[in-house]
Formats: C-alpha cells, structure tokens, sequence
C-alpha cells in the first residue's frame, strides 16, 4: 500500500546544551532525506524558550531544506510580545505556525496573559499577519484534560477553525477508534480543516507513563502491561513499540488521516523505523 499522498512533519523541542542542539540538527538532517512536510519547534508556555525556539527554527530553515514551523503559546505572552515574534517570523520568511494556548509551569502566573484560548491567538495572528501564515491548532481525540464533556471540546475546537486555522495536529492516542470518532464529530459541525493525527513512537515506559498521565493520553492496558512485563528491557520494549505504533498508523492512514506527525523528542531512529514500516522512503 502507497501513502504517498500523505504529508509527513517531524517536531522537536528546544535544547538547552550546545550538545543537545548540534545533536538535533543532525536529526533533522538524516530526516530531511525523507522530504518530510515541515519540521515544527515547542515553545516554553510564558515565554522560556523564545529565543531558543526562535534560533532553532531559523537554523533549521537554514541549513535543512525543510520548511521549519515554530510553535506559539499564548498564555504568559503579553499581546507585544507575540506581535513582535509574529513580526520576525513573517519577516524572517516563516510561514507556519503552531498556535497553542500552553500550559503554564506551576507557581508562574496568568499576569502577563491578554490571550486566554487558542482561538484567541488565531484570532490575533489573523488580525496582526492575515493570510500569511499557514495556521496549525491543537485537537485532543481523548478530550482535553480540562474539558468539561466531549460536546464543549468539540466545540472549543471549532471555535478555531472559525477564527482562522487551516489545519491541526492532534495530541497523541494509542487508540485509533478516539481519532475517527473526534474526526466524525467534528466534521458534523461542518469543520472541514485536515486533522494530522500526532504520533508518538513507545521507546521509554516510564517517560511515557508520566508523560501521558500530565497531558492525558490513555495508555490501553494491553499495551501498559506489556510495556511493564519488559521491564527495562529497552531493545523488547522498542520492537513492540514500533510494531503496535506501525499499525495503529496504517489503521489510521487507510482509514483517512491525511497524514502523520511525530512527536521526535529530538531521536531519528523510532519515527524512521514506523515510517519505513509504512513504506516511506528517502
Ligand atoms: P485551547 O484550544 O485553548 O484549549 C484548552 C482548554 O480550554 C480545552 O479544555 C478547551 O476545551 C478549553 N477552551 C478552549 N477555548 C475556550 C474558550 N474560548 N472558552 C472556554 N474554554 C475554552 N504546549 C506548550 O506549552 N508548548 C508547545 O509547543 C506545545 N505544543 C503542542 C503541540 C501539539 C500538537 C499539541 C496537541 C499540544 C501542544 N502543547 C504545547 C500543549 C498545549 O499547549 C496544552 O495541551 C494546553 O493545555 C492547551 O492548548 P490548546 O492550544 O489546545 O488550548
């Protein structure tokens, strides 16, 4: 099976090291081979790595020839600051963004917070840039861990294709089923804008437990107790990471999605593994 026609993008985060950078250039480098659709870049709710994600991304369109994305976030942001990054994203040539709302570290306050929600950013980069971004959002096949029910999620989300967003990328699932439901639902509220199911690659258990209990992405049982039964057993849990993650994808792409996004954490070898999987090749 081709999924030729499918896009694939790659996110990485902002290192604090020299090491850690150079290490993520030359990840993005072996994955450039692959043509992907863009690189995207996190960004530190309220602010703590602007300039890191800033450099990143404008080293990644430098020297990667793959179109780089920045994430936003508009809490802890005042309205200044993100007109001013906004500014030196256009005029640095950028043309897609990431807009998130973030999630704050605790103890760091809302003070600075003009935008509450994401549909307020979209709004706002839609008022201050026009049509010059190509506008990712956030979608959450398993709710959002602060959503009252499904209804008001759902909603919440079309508030953003409302206000401008051309696409979106989903938190991750293991759960192919979540995906088509949000995806039915959604478009019943007459949303038409592609949503890219996020995908992350199984290479570390307990990251991962702790990872997805913060941002509330259901671990199935069949996959946890497998995953704890290998124990440190890294090589065991990494086959049968890439295994379960390969078919849920290929479920996912025959089933529609119009393409996959890789949450990397700045490592090649697991998102290339379930794209070859998939057939892709550089
Ligand atoms: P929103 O869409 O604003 O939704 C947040 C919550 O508020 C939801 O419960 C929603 O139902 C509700 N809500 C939304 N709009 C309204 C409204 N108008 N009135 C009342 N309630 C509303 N975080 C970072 O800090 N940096 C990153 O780089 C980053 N990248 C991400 C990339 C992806 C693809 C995803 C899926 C998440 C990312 N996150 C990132 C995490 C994200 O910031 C958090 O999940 C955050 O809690 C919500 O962001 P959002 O943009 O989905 O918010």
């Amino acid at each position: 099976m081709s999924f030729a026609d499918k896009s694939f993008s790659f996110e990485f985060f902002p290192t604090k090291t020299e090491a850690g950078h150079e290490k993520l250039m030359a990840v993005a480098r072996q994955l450039a081979a692959y043509q992907p659709e863009f690189f995207s870049c996190t960004y530190g709710a309220g602010g703590s790595t602007r300039d890191r994600t800033f450099d990143t991304v404008m080293q990644l369109e430098r020297e990667v020839q793959v179109p780089a994305a920045p994430h936003l976030s508009c809490v802890g942001d005042s309205k200044a600051e993100l007109r001013q990054l906004l500014a030196q994203y256009r005029d640095a040539g950028i043309k897609r963004i990431v807009a998130l709302r973030g999630d704050l570290p605790s103890g760091m306050g809302m003070a600075a917070s003009e935008l509450r929600h994401a549909n307020d950013l979209v709004e706002f980069i839609r008022a201050e840039t026009g049509d010059h971004f190509h506008i990712e959002v956030a979608a959450y096949p398993e709710m959002h861990p602060q959503a009252r029910n499904l209804e008001d999620d759902l909603a919440h989300f079309a508030r953003k294709a409302k206000a401008g967003a051309d696409s979106a990328i989903t938190q991750y699932f293991f759960n192919a089923d979540s995906y088509f439901y949000f995806v039915e639902r959604i478009r019943k509220l007459g949303v038409e804008i592609p949503i890219v199911p996020g995908i992350m690659p199984i290479t570390n258990y307990s990251k991962l437990a702790r990872f997805s209990e913060a941002c509330g992405a259901e671990i199935p049982r069949w996959i946890r107790k497998q995953l704890e039964a290998y124990n440190d057993d890294s090589a065991s849990i990494q086959a049968f990471g890439e295994e379960v993650i390969s078919r849920m994808c290929e479920q996912l792409l025959v089933g529609g999605a119009p393409g996959l996004h890789f949450y990397t954490l700045n490592q090649a070898q697991a998102s290339l593994a379930i794209w070859k999987n998939l057939g892709g090749a550089a």
